[in-house]
């Protein structure tokens, strides 16, 4: 399988990473122990009763000059680029 030659349109550096960054709100009910239902002796952060997302968002980082860039920009620098085989 041919690997795919993704560059940074900054500093021409191959080390790129997508990068997937999401904000939640975890919600616990107060009930007679701790808040939350699943917890009883402690209050646990992970064992929530209900997780809302709020925001996500998707960007492509550059390792070498931590510029970040929108998913799509750099399929188009791809595509100007032609280093981009289908
Ligand atoms: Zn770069």
């Amino acid at each position: 399988m041919e690997s795919k030659n993704y560059t940074c349109p900054v500093c021409k550096g191959k080390d790129l990473f997508l990068k997937h960054e999401a904000s939640y709100i975890y919600s616990y009910v107060l009930d007679s122990d701790a808040p939350g239902i699943k917890n009883t002796e402690i209050f646990s952060p992970f064992l929530y009763d209900r997780r809302d997302q709020t925001s996500s968002y998707e960007y492509v980082e550059c390792n070498s000059c931590k510029t970040k860039f929108p998913c799509d920009l750099l399929q188009k620098a791809i595509d100007d680029t032609g280093q981009m085989t289908m």
